[in-house]
């Protein structure tokens, strides 16, 4: 099974949340980030990061599946 590392920015992105990436992003900032090590899927490594971060949001474009939509509510 292929495994990612996953990486976490260890100060907030532009909306005041930290961000998980993975290493292979396209668009990974040019911040502090903390290791988070290699997982499978983001959700393990969303876990982890959100022990330690908050808030946190996932990456759209590396982390989409753990990636939380906000701005409109869809009830
Ligand atoms: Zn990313």
């Amino acid at each position: 099974m292929m495994q990612t590392r996953y990486l976490v920015t260890k100060v907030p992105e532009s909306d005041g949340c930290h961000f998980l990436h993975s290493e292979n992003c396209q668009v990974l900032p040019e911040l502090e980030m903390q290791d988070l090590g290699q997982f499978e899927t983001c959700a393990p490594a969303m876990e982890q990061a959100a022990e330690i971060y908050a808030p946190l949001n996932a990456c759209a474009l590396c982390c989409s599946d753990c990636y939380i939509k906000t701005g409109d509510s869809a009830a």
